[in-house]
């Protein structure tokens, strides 16, 4: 059977990755999603297995030890990485996506040579930070941190295969799709 290609998306906090993803999936319905395991608490209204699987420090070290993370990091104080069964199962019904940051990132292009490495921009510094104002729920500290972890995310920009722009994200979530149709899913 051919199998799906990783797709992997990494941008910003606050970028908008999670909508341009889910209309991607709405568009085109072989596209799965690989869920990481994490070590951060869950947000309200995010589900186990479906945002992330929430697990304990020593439960993912565990997991490190066994070899079972495809890739894996430590940043903001917690632990996330992406289950390698997971996302080979996933991989046999279609493109799997991946939304990690680049040290992730590096890792998936050193395992899986053949993965497509996309990075998401925002229109503009302002508008990213006004963008994780309006969340509404993120105190001014972590603002500041997230601000200045995602001007070291886009300086990684360079070492990826395409760099799209979050302007509109049905038009941006457009332009990865075609990206997909033309090259992975050769
Ligand atoms: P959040 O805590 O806001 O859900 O995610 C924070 C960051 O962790 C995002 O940039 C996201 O892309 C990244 N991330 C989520 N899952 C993984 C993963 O499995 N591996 C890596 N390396 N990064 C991840």
């Amino acid at each position: 059977m051919r199998k799906g290609k990783l797709i992997v998306i990494s941008g910003a906090s606050g970028v908008g990755k999670g909508t341009v993803l889910g209309i991607m999936m709405q568009k085109r319905h072989d596209l799965s999603f690989s869920v990481s395991a994490t070590t951060r608490p869950p947000r309200p209204g995010e589900k186990e297995g479906v945002h992330y699987y929430f697990v304990t420090k020593e439960r993912f070290e565990d997991m490190i030890a066994r070899g079972e993370f495809l890739e894996y990091d430590a940043h903001a104080a917690n632990y996330y990485g992406t289950p390698r069964a997971q996302a080979e199962e996933k991989m046999s019904r279609g493109p799997v996506l991946l939304d990690i940051e680049p040290n992730g990132a590096r890792q998936v292009r050193e395992a899986a040579p053949d993965a497509m490495l996309v990075f998401i921009m925002p229109p503009s510094m302002e508008e990213l930070e006004k963008r994780l104002r309006s969340r509404g729920d993120t105190p001014e500290e972590q603002i500041q941190l997230r601000m200045t972890r995602a001007v070291w995310e886009m300086e990684q920009r360079h070492w990826y295969d395409h760099v799209v722009v979050n302007d509109i994200p049905e038009r941006c979530a457009d332009e990865i799709l075609k990206l997909i149709a033309d090259e992975a899913d050769k």
